[in-house]
């Protein structure tokens, strides 16, 4: 079972909304404290909106091998446990999922 929640989600993380190779990351809502595939599945499974989590307290969790980082690993754009690349489009939406 992973431990990264969505909708049709994956052994990596993907879901029914980001679903290429290297959507493989889960991001931490602040609320909840659980890791999702995006915020639309977290939106959507929750009766809340997804809030931002701090950029210190492990944010992010990679979905092929669930190293948990800190937002200036994530920024990198690749796990620094496994070295799996993330998607960089995912800079877009910063604003929904860090603080
Ligand atoms: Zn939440
Ligand atoms: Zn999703
Ligand atoms: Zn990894």
């Amino acid at each position: 079972m992973s431990i990264i929640h969505g909708i049709e989600v994956d052994e990596a993380g993907r879901c029914c909304h980001y679903h290429q190779a290297n959507d493989i990351v889960g991001l931490k809502c602040a609320q909840c404290q659980q890791y999702f595939a995006c915020y639309k599945c977290h939106d959507t499974l929750r009766d809340h909106r997804f809030v931002p989590c701090a950029k210190h307290a492990a944010p992010a969790i990679c979905g092929v091998c669930k190293f948990t980082m800190d937002f200036q690993k994530y920024v990198q754009g690749f796990c620094p446990n496994c070295q799996h690349s993330f998607n960089p489009k995912c800079r877009v939406h910063y604003g929904i999922y860090f603080k």
